[in-house]
């Protein structure tokens, strides 16, 4: 089957959960039979979402091929369950550096090289390379950011216009997501937003062909009459995205409502039908836990949950596994000291420090490693939290004051976290380099490395393999002139790369669960298959918690 395309656009307001609606039509169609990829076009200025400040911009999330990406790729993949790629997600930034790049070169012979046909083109190209190659997908959704009559948004507008044409309306379709708000005080759902977004498409040459309403209750009858009738499209093809408590439930909503019936209709795809049980049995296990463990986040982000999306969701699907219901304790890192760490963790079961850059906070998640360390509280550290944890083992149990990491204090004697310089890439073949001060974009060991586990160990345990691989973004390494001291000390260097150069999980074996890994096992956990080692700190949480005569 010719791969065919959805694109998916955004009116009225930003935030309206584009991301997910994309991610669950897919799981939908997904259930129906259906290969499905999704991509994500950026009308931002960076070239990728690397550089950006994750309190405003949310996560990173990284992939297998090493691309820093969009966060809602993390949305995809778990709905999908398909590991999405560099080629899943581009930005203004990256195309404009494409053309750029090929105008330097001389590629355009001469030509006024413009937004239109140059700039749509190169957007053209990259929708179009996804339905290439033998494992072209059924259905590609392209979900575009921003909202309609954004400026930096037109190119990535025009550039699905006329694919429209090009593709046939048979192989295309448009949905535009927008907002029916409800006025309390008049009682009614208001449909001029929605009516003036479809507007402002049209008047770029885009017909929605359906529209999927976010609203607060599914919206009566007639409304959908009316919004059909301004709208320019069936009134059988105005749907509701009602708020849910758990984005797990948007599949089977839209399923209820008869969303990808509709769009397997107008699209031609083949009539079959949809499979839920699997989705049905994981929002049943979310609203059924059989008791309860708080795990405390010792981050810097603590007003914005966006900043650690897919650890959040991880940490849910962890609580799914072994049928608890995780609560999420948000704690600045700032104010913790070890003075006060017992009164912030006090009814806490599991604590967790997630990855991060740069030295604020960092001597607050220390104290709070050292409390999960000494009182036995099941303890998770990720990326910089494995740091901390090799940096508070070797103050407080190796004996070096001073220890420390490169980033955060290069004139230590004890660099216990250091920037390796060099190392052998097992993925590429080629000895790869890092260099301090160089560039910020792109300075990073990148995407997925493979981890040889030793057999005895938690991490072994939980996996219940001998190689693994697991995605990184970070630029800084566990020294290992201080494995023999640490060893001797009771750290167990459980997870390593293949020919032991580079440490990627430490452990301590007296302890009921502390575990730290260089990676980022977050980006891997599926709400119906949890990461191993998220199900496993759950489950000793679940433990510790029982152990406090809970639950
Ligand atoms: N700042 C640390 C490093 O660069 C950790 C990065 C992270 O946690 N993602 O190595």
């Amino acid at each position: 089957m010719k791969t065919k395309y959805i694109f998916v656009t955004g009116g009225v307001l930003s935030s309206l959960g584009k991301g997910l609606a994309a991610a669950s039509l897919g799981a939908l169609l997904q259930t129906r039979g259906l290969t499905v990829t999704i991509q994500k076009l950026d009308p931002y200025i960076n070239v990728d979402p690397g550089t950006m400040n994750p309190f405003q911009h949310g996560e990173v999330f990284v992939t297998d091929d090493g691309a820093e990406t969009d966060l809602d790729l993390g949305h995809y993949e778990r709905y999908l369950n398909v590991p999405m790629s560099r080629k899943n997600n581009t930005t203004s930034g990256a195309i404009y550096n494409h053309v750029i790049a090929k105008e330097r070169h001389g590629d355009y012979l001469g030509a006024t090289v413009q937004v239109i046909p140059h700039i749509t083109d190169e957007i053209k190209s990259v929708v179009l390379s996804l339905a290439e190659g033998d494992d072209a997908p059924d259905v590609a959704i392209i979900e575009i950011g921003g909202t309609v009559g954004d400026i930096e948004g037109l190119p990535f507008l025009e550039a699905i216009r006329q694919l429209r044409s090009e593709l046939g309306r048979d192989n295309c379709l448009n949905i535009h997501l927008t907002l029916v708000p409800y006025l309390r005080t008049a009682g009614e759902h208001k449909t001029k937003p929605t009516q003036h977004s479809v507007k402002e498409l049209l008047s770029i040459g885009i017909q929605p062909d359906i529209i999927l309403c976010r609203c607060e209750q599914s919206i009566p009858e007639e409304l959908r009459r009316k919004i059909a009738l301004f709208c320019n499209v069936d009134q059988d093809a105005v749907f509701s995205s009602v708020d849910v408590n758990n984005i797990y439930e948007v599949p089977l909503k839209f399923y209820e409502e008869g969303f990808d019936q509709k769009v397997a209709i107008m699209l031609r795809l083949p009539a079959r039908n949809a499979h839920l049980e699997a989705w049905e049995k994981l929002v049943s296990d979310c609203a059924n836990p059989k008791g309860k463990v708080t795990i405390a986040i010792v981050g810097k982000y603590v007003d914005l949950k966006e900043a650690y999306k897919s650890l959040h969701e991880a940490l849910i699907h962890g609580g799914v596994a072994n049928r608890v219901e995780v609560e999420l304790r948000y704690v600045n890192s700032e104010n913790v000291t070890e003075a006060n760490a017992a009164g912030h963790f006090a009814g806490c079961d599991g604590i967790l420090v997630p990855g991060g850059f740069g030295y604020r906070g960092v001597e607050g998640k220390i104290a709070a490693i050292r409390y999960a360390r000494e009182k036995g509280v099941p303890f998770f550290g990720i990326c910089l939290g494995m740091q901390c944890a090799v940096i508070e083992f070797a103050r407080h149990v190796a004996g070096l004051e001073d220890a420390n990491s490169e980033e955060f204090n290069p004139l230590s004697d004890h660099k216990v976290i250091y920037l390796m310089t060099e190392w052998y890439d097992f993925r590429t073949k080629n000895v790869e380099r890092r260099d301090a001060g160089s560039d910020k974009g792109g300075t990073m060991r990148l995407g997925a490395y493979p981890c040889k586990l030793l057999p005895g160990t938690k991490a072994h345990d939980a996996y219940k393999k001998d190689l693994v691989e697991e995605r990184h973004r970070h630029r800084y390494e566990f020294n290992n002139a201080f494995r023999e001291l640490f060893g001797q000390k009771g750290m167990v260097f459980s997870g390593t790369a293949p020919d032991d150069s580079l440490v990627e999980i430490i452990e301590l074996p007296d302890h009921p669960w502390f575990l730290g890994c260089q990676f980022h096992p977050e980006f891997k956990s599926r709400p119906m298959n949890a990461h191993p080692l998220f199900r496993e700190f759950i489950g000793a949480a679940k433990k510790y918690a029982k152990g406090q005569g809970k639950n």
